[in-house]
């Protein structure tokens, strides 16, 4: 029998376990150990089955179990304690709070997905646990951030493998009522609702769920409610589920509605409304366009509006595959905005924000990447590699400047340490090293021996090779309903064996099957006589990528060999509940993407938090962190002329480095049984990376370099009812409209000898034509560099020149020159000192300046001497 409808039945506590309630209600217990262990000490076995849910679990246990502990005088007790160190968590001043000057009140974080715990499916990958990453850090450190997202009736999907190794989705739905969320309600106690006129004279209405991440409020919009219509309805079903239009919808209902819904919240709270807004990747760009809007309300024109707008925004960029970012037909963008969906912006306006307006870019495509840039004054990649690749890839945006100078810096991600470190190496931290925070724990110190680092070790890796067998074993009967379990699978991995782990999405720059690039090799590493490795593989293939799922099939198939299927397998719907046990339980980490594709990754951070070595390409954060101890650099053969070729060279490489680099020192042993060698790169790997990698060190970098001067700008701009937007967008309108006149007219230089030395002074006289400008409306610029042949320059620097005021000068100059005084060049000149050998080359070049610019690029006008 099939229900028709469903809902949760909450369990009433004891009186005197009512806190437990409260517990459960904030995700903190997701990364909170004490509060982890009252739940699982309620029911062990119970809450290993639900997947270390505390809801769930409260739903589900026997009401007598919950009498019986409610007399539990120890348990109680222990129940209020972390009750109460809860609370102080929630109030105590912490590192945002004792910074001095100015800061934000609020700010708001928009992301498509929230990647929390696993009880809270909102997640495809690597984006999304970052943002929940980003969320729990952010309450660590105090910073008053709220988070919005969209709540997807069936999260992104569970994947199941066929008998024949093919990808199977099915999407359970969720019930909110059974999850740690409630709706956001005004204070008679009716629901929030947000509203979205759409073509057609219909309305999307959402309503808003609450989560509580720590100290931080993530809000969740929901379409699944009576008020829409059915079609309607089904707007938030799933996560990158649909294409083209219900995209559309949700990315409107996440940026528009987002930005509706955090100011009621902010409005119900009574807390301050957010002044900078942080934008995870571009799907939640039109949120700039909802400020933009109710900017214009308040009496703003478009461009004044969206210099505030821009201020304020932060845009982080996620991914340098073209395939990652939204493209919209402008037409259907079009029709969403031709209607009373943001008044007062006009649509044309609207879409010139996303139009590829460079050369190679589409006419007919409105691109939120682009939207993104043009709306979010401060922009960041995630790795050092990635900033450069970003600022390469959008350099078209400024053009006229090198990319060096795409005014899009970088922070590299971090992850979340105490819910990405095991319990059993907290727990060695905390008696060892006196601190369960592993992130600053003195990993170096000889109180923690190579024994107790190899037995913990062990541990995590028998815990995981335990999780794997269950869950094959699961697969099994799943596949085959009513058999007896093979004994086979009580043999899959060795706890004693060199284990890698490899597991993430499936898009085909990651190359799933680079392993498998020469089978007979890897079938010989597998079994090997003496340095035999086994391989643990998992991941998701977006449903509508059939290539995806054949690199699962073949991988699949590769590891169904009765010969090497206790080395090798491929453990079904990869998700938080499986990477808490796998990234301890490996201990090398593998990651081989196409250089340059991934952004950062964050797999091989988590790992390393847990002491596993990486064996890794120089890509995301690798090539920033890798020091030659704590894993190995796969070389990558940028230069092979064809893919093919480079991936035989590659895979080649990895079958090398495992054989003779990585695989013989984990089973050199002393006569303790301890590998000395290996246990010193873990030992450098937990020493080294886990302060660096740790989340906090992101979120702080976030506050110091991008939302401290966002909320800076806004500030500056909003003041004196928005006086200096006005006036900035009305000198931007000004410069612009002048500046196809603006030239270097005419470049004078002496000073250095017939022979140039190290010493000389390279005096330059620059007479540059303003058009109308003022000198200070400008910088002219010296750029010199190294010059190694060629036209171009290396390692280059900026000098500016000053204007003169030298009247005589000026008059003479128009003598000879016969130009009238009022189109006159201005003479600007300085000096720059030749301070070392070599090629040297230099020009001379106009760009725009104001200080409410945060980069000489940012308008992307330049004139440069010819
Ligand atoms: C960390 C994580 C990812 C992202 O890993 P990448 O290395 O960035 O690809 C994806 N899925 C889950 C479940 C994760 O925990």
């Amino acid at each position: 029998m099939k229900a028709i409808r469903k809902f949760t039945v909450r369990a009433v506590l004891p009186e005197s376990l009512a806190a437990l309630d409260e517990l459960a209600g904030n995700l903190r217990w997701s990364w909170h150990e004490p509060t982890r262990q009252l739940f699982e000490h309620i029911a062990p076995e119970l809450w290993r089955r639900i997947g270390g849910d505390p809801v769930a679990l409260l739903g589900a246990v026997d009401p007598a179990r919950l009498q019986e502990l409610a007399h539990d005088h120890d348990y109680v007790s222990g129940v209020n304690l972390v009750r109460d160190d809860l609370r102080n968590y929630l109030e105590q001043p912490r590192w945002y709070q004792e910074l001095e000057g100015a800061k934000p009140a609020s700010i708001a974080y928009f992301s498509p997905e929230f990647g929390i715990a696993a009880a809270l499916p909102q997640y495809s990958g690597g984006l999304g646990i970052l943002a929940g990453d980003h969320l729990k850090s952010a309450s660590d450190l105090g910073v008053p951030l709220v988070g919005v997202g969209l709540f997807y009736k069936a999260g992104y999907f569970s994947q199941a493998i066929s008998s024949d190794g093919w990808q199977l989705e099915s999407y359970p739905l969720l019930d909110p009522d059974g999850l740690p969320l409630s709706v956001l309600r005004r204070a008679d106690g009716s629901p929030v609702q947000v509203s979205l006129a759409l073509p057609d004279d219909r309305t999307l209405h959402a309503r808003v769920w609450e989560a509580r991440v720590g100290r931080i409020r993530l809000l969740m919009l929901d379409t699944d409610i009576p008020e829409n219509t059915d079609d309607l309805r089904q707007v938030t079903d799933r996560l990158y589920g649909g294409g083209g239009e219900h995209r559309l919808l949700q990315e409107l209902l996440l940026g528009i509605g987002g930005a509706r819904a955090v100011r009621l919240w902010s409005t119900l709270n009574d807390r301050p409304e957010p002044e900078v807004f942080h934008t995870n990747e571009g799907h939640a760009g039109f949120l700039g366009l909802e400020r933009i809007s109710s900017l214009i309300g308040e009496g703003l024109s478009f461009s004044e509006a969206l210099q505030v707008a821009r201020a304020g925004t932060v845009f982080t960029t996620h991914t340098p595959v073209a395939a990652g970012i939204d493209r919209f037909d402008s037409s259907l963008v079009r029709r969403y905005f031709e209607t009373d969906l943001l008044p007062g912006v006009a649509v044309d306006d609207l879409l010139g924000l996303g139009a590829e307006s460079y050369p190679g870019g589409s006419p007919d495509v409105f691109n939120m990447a682009i939207m993104g840039l043009r709306l979010g004054q401060h922009a960041n990649g995630v790795s050092k590699l990635h900033g450069e690749v970003s600022r390469r890839m959008f350099s078209g945006l400024w053009p006229g400047f090198d990319a060096s100078e795409v005014p899009i810096t970088s922070i590299t991600n971090g992850v979340h340490a105490p819910t990405w470190t095991d319990p059993a190496l907290k727990a060695l931290a905390a008696n060892r090293l006196g601190t369960a925070d592993t992130s600053t724990a003195d990993w170096a110190s000889p109180v923690v021996s190579d024994q107790d680092l190899w037995d913990v070790r062990g541990d995590m890796r028998r815990q995981f090779v335990e999780d794997a067998r269950r869950r094959i074993g699961a697969a099994w009967l799943v596949q085959n309903p009513g058999g007896l379990i093979p004994a086979w699978i009580n043999q899959v991995f060795d706890p004693d064996v060199l284990t890698i782990g490899f597991a993430r999405r499936v898009p085909t720059y990651k190359r799933l099957t680079l392993m498998l690039h020469d089978p007979e090799r890897l079938r010989a590493l597998l079994l090997h006589p003496e340095h035999p490795v086994q391989i643990v593989i998992a991941g998701k293939s977006h449903p509508a990528d059939e290539e995806g799922k054949r690199l699962i099939q073949k991988i699949v198939q590769f590891a169904a060999d009765p010969e090497l299927r206790t080395r090798i397998a491929f453990l079904p719907d990869y998700n938080i509940g499986m990477a808490q046990l796998m990234y301890p339980g490996t201990d090398v980490w593998l990651n081989n993407p196409l250089r340059p594709l991934e952004a950062c990754g964050t797999s091989g951070m988590k790992a390393a938090l847990n002491g596993a070595l990486n064996l890794s390409i120089l890509d995301g954060w690798w090539p920033e962190y890798f020091d030659g101890q704590n894993g190995w650099a796969i070389p990558s053969a940028d230069a092979a002329t064809n893919s093919a070729e480079r991936d035989r060279i590659e895979a080649e490489a990895l079958y090398e480095l495992i054989e003779h680099q990585v695989a013989p020192p984990f089973y050199e042993r002393n006569a303790d049984g301890v590998p000395e060698r290996w246990v010193a790169n873990i030992r450098q790997t937990l020493a080294g990376l886990s302060p660096e990698l740790n989340a906090g060190r992101m979120v702080r970098e976030y506050v110091e370099k991008l939302y401290r001067p966002a909320g800076v700008s806004e500030a500056r701009l909003s003041a004196n009812d928005y006086r200096a937007a006005r006036e900035l967008a009305a000198w931007k309108s000004r410069i612009t409209a002048a500046w196809p006149g603006v030239s270097v007219a005419h470049v004078e230089s002496g000073g250095v000898a017939t022979v140039p030395q190290v010493g000389d002074e390279l005096h330059l006289r620059a007479h540059v034509q303003l058009n109308g400008l003022a000198p200070d409306d400008v910088t002219v610029q010296v750029v010199y560099g190294r010059s190694l042949g060629g036209d171009d320059l290396t390692d280059v620097s900026t000098q500016a020149l000053e204007p003169i005021d030298d009247v005589q000068g000026q008059d003479a100059l128009a003598d000879a020159t016969g130009s009238p005084a009022s189109g006159m060049p201005t003479l600007f000149t300085g000096t720059v000192e030749l301070d070392r050998a070599g090629g040297f080359g230099y020009t001379v070049r106009v760009v725009p300046r104001n200080d409410l610019l945060i980069s000489p690029a940012e308008m992307g006008l330049v004139a440069v001497a010819s």
